[in-house]
This record gives C-alpha cells, sequence and structure tokens, in this order.
C-alpha cells in the first residue's frame, strides 16, 4: 500500500515527539514512525534542568504537568571518588522524568491531538531519491520531508559515515532506596577518565551511571560496580543497560538532501559537558517543525539551529579543557568546600544557559564579582 505525508519522523523520542506536536498542533500532514512500541525504555538518567522545564510547559497543559516528574531535588552534591568536597542548594530545583513514563506521555500526547504513528516498525528502508519510506509490510510512506529523530545511532548517519569514538557512553542501573539512596543531585568525579558518574532520586529507586567519551577499552560496568561494592549495594542483583550519547560532535546534515532534518542525538545536539540531551532534543524538534512550516526548509532549519552547533562546538572545546587531568584537579581542589561557587556555574550554566560555553570568559569574569560582592 502507497501512503503520502508532507513530513515523516523517524523515532518518537523527546526530539521526534516535540516535532509532532508541533506540526499537529498546525494542522499540518505527518506520520513518526519508531522501532519500539511504547511505552518503551530509554537508558538515561531522567534529569531535567530549568531550561528543559521551560520547554515541557509548552507542549503539556498546566494540569498534566505535575505528573511528569517523579521527584525534585534542590541540592547538589560534589564528590571526589567518594570524598563529599561540596553540597549546595540551587535556585530551581532539579526534575527528575522516568523516561518509560515520560516518552510515553509524549507519544500520548502526540496521539491525542490526532497524529498518525507507525510503532513497532524494526526494518524500515529509506530512499533518499526517491523521497520514500518501506516499511517492514512493504508499505510505502511518501514524503516532502523526512526528520531525523531516531537517536544517537541514527539510520542516517550511514549516509554520512559518522564515528562512534566522537560520541560518549554511559551505563546505568536503578536501586531500590531501600538499599541506598539520596534526595540530592550528586556528582563523582575522579571515578571515570574523561566522564563522571551520578547518583539521581528517582522516587522508590536511585538511577546510578556513569558515562564518558567512549573509549573502547573502559570497563564501564566494572567502574560502576566498584561503586555499588564502595556504598554497600551487591552489584550482581543489578541490571544495568547502556547507550551511547552525541558528546561535542554536530553531524554534518549539510551533506544529506535538503528535505532531510536531523533533529535531537540524532543532529550531535547535547551538552558537551554534562551531556544533558532533553533540552536539545526538544528544542531542535520543535526549531524544525517551524522550518518545515516557514517554506525554506532546510535553510530556516541550519539558521535556527545554529545557536544551539554554536553552543554544542564551543561546549567541545570547554569539555578538552575539563577533562585535562590537571585541570580537573584543580577544579576539584576549587570547588571543595565552596557552595556559592558550585550554585552559580549549576544556576548560570546548567539549569539556564545565561551564560553558554560561548561566553565562558564572561561567566569567569562575573563570577569573580559576584564572589567579591
Ligand atoms: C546514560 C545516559 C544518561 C543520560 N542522562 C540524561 C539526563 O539525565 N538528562 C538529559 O537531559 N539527558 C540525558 N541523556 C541524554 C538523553 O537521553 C538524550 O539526549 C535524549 O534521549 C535524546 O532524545 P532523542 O529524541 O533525540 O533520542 P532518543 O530519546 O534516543 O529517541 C530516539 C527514538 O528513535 C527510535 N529509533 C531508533 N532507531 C530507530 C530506527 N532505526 N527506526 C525507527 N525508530 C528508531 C527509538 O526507539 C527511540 O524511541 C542521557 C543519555 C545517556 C546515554
Amino acid at each position: 500500500m502507497n501512503h503520502q505525508f508532507d513530513t515523516v519522523i523517524i523515532g518518537a523520542g523527546p526530539a521526534g515527539t516535540s516535532c509532532g506536536i508541533a506540526l499537529q498542533k498546525k494542522n499540518h500532514n505527518v506520520c513518526v514512525i519508531d522501532k519500539a512500541v511504547f511505552p518503551r525504555n530509554k537508558t538515561c538518567a531522567g534529569l531535567v534542568t530549568g531550561k528543559t522545564d521551560q520547554l515541557i510547559g509548552t507542549i503539556f497543559d498546566k494540569a498534566e504537568i505535575d505528573g511528569l516528574f517523579c521527584c525534585k531535588a534542590d541540592r547538589i552534591k560534589l564528590y571526589r571518588k567518594t570524598e563529599l568536597l561540596t553540597e549546595t542548594r540551587v535556585k530551581n530545583p532539579a526534575k527528575i522524568v522516568n523516561r518509560i513514563d515520560f516518552d510515553n506521555a509524549l507519544v500520548s500526547k502526540y496521539k491525542s491531538l490526532g497524529g498518525n504513528i507507525k510503532e513497532g516498525e524494526h526494518h524500515l528502508s529509506v530512499d533518499y531519491k526517491k523521497s520514500c519510506v518501506t516499511l517492514s509490510n512493504g508499505d510505502i510512506i511518501r514524503y516532502k520531508h523526512i526528520v531525523f529523530a531516531d537517536g544517537a545511532l541514527s539510520l542516517s548517519h550511514k549516509e554520512i559515515g559518522v564515528d562512534k569514538r566522537k560520541m560518549a557512553f554511559g551505563i546505568e542501573t536503578y536501586i531500590p532506596s531501600d538499599q541506598f539512596s539520596t534526595d540530592s543531585v550528586d556528582l563523582y568525579f575522579d571515578c571515570i577518565n574523561k566522564g563522571y558518574l551520578w547518583v539521581f532520586p528517582h522516587g522508590d529507586t536511585v538511577c546510578v551511571g556513569v558515562a564518558n567519551m567512549f573509549n573502547k577499552s573502559t570497563d564501564y560496568k566494572s567502574i560502576l560496580t566498584d561503586f555499588l561494592h564502595s556504598v554497600g549495594v551487591d552489584p550482581e542483583k543489578q541490571k544495568y543497560t547502556g547507550a551511547f550519547l552525541p558528546y561535542g560532535y554536530v553531524i554534518p546534515q549539510e551533506k544529506l538532501p535538503a528535505n532531510v532534518i536531523l533533529v535531537g542525538d540524532a543532529g550531535g545536539f547535547t551538552d558537551p559537558i554534562t551531556g544533558e540531551g532533553l533540552y536539545m532534543a526538544l528544542h531542535t524538534g520543535m526549531l524544525a517543525a517551524e522550518a518545515i512550516c516557514s517554506g525554506n526548509v532546510k535553510t530556516t532549519y541550519l539558521e535556527s539551529v545554529k545557536p544551539v552547533v554554536s553552543i554544542v562546538k564551543k561546549g567541545k572545546t570547554v569539555q578538552n579543557l575539563f577533562f585535562l587531568p590537571a585541570v580537573q584537579k584543580l577544579f576539584l581542589k576549587k570547588v571543595a568546600g565552596k557552595e556559592k561557587l558550585v550554585s552559580f556555574y549549576y544556576d548560570n550554566l546548567v539549569d539556564e544557559y545565561h551564560y553558554d560555553y560561548r561566553r565562558i570568559g564572561e561567566l569567569l569574569k562575573d563570577h569573580r564579582q559576584y564572589n567579591k560582592s
């Protein structure tokens, strides 16, 4: 059977659904296709910063929003290995989502607006020349525009030849809170090269994970199990999942045909220090929808996404410096016992991009002023 849609979106994660929801709200003729059947899981610690929360507020109705979060945390703790260096209160409490529920809520929102979706499509193929997608049952969907929102290992990357070594890799596990618990956002440095370990509260469980710039020789699981041992949790009883995530490499999507757009992880859009990807996924998904409605699609999208590209690229330079062993050592020395310093950076560079990596010089200067005040 043949179908025709103006826009086909591959992937129904946050990037794909934010794009689909925005298009559906404008009565655009759109179809979302995902290999999974929802609800499905996604390896992700689920931390929602203030800037992400604001975007969530534009997607959902007020009454739907509170139910999206499994908990909130108004304090951050920084550790060197297991030694607590500093603990501080932040301006906006960080919120946490469970990705099974959050992504399902996004898909349900899209469906409630009348959006077309095809789930469980494991074996789709895309013919860029003919602008069509062939589904596993042989059905053909023709499109004017195609948006790849299919995550860090996007199908579209085959066309460009993307190297996994330019990404990060992370694994995580969920521990019942009666065995190990926290009510703050806890970051552990000096546990892994070019990355960090985290412990986030998740309601009845805590999420413990570790990620870094992908390195084949890193034994991610043993880093995590060593940590679990150190806090008295039996690692044998745990389930672990892992996934790639972009980490400072923007996919050169100009190389793809003019009617192809990449959003979210598929485009290489995450914060290159924290690995936070939900903000850029929702943001670029929405930018893609605006561009599609504007007419001059690819040019408009590439123009509107420039600030995001710039944050990722400048952030990559900061990442290269930040993870140098000497700089890490200095950073951990500087933050020890400095609550004001940590909350200043969290509030201005993580929770919001008041200063993003493009303005890191100004941030350092203003911090010195702030510290004197
Ligand atoms: C260990 C880890 C921890 C993280 N923690 C955080 C965090 O705390 N906060 C934060 O903001 N970000 C975090 N991230 C990053 C965040 O998870 C991603 O940036 C975010 O999920 C990107 O959304 P997306 O919609 O682009 O892609 P995804 O969420 O990956 O969604 C892609 C969708 O495409 C579908 N798909 C994939 N391939 C195909 C195919 N061939 N055909 C059809 N469908 C396909 C998938 O089933 C999926 O539904 C973390 C990532 C990792 C790996």
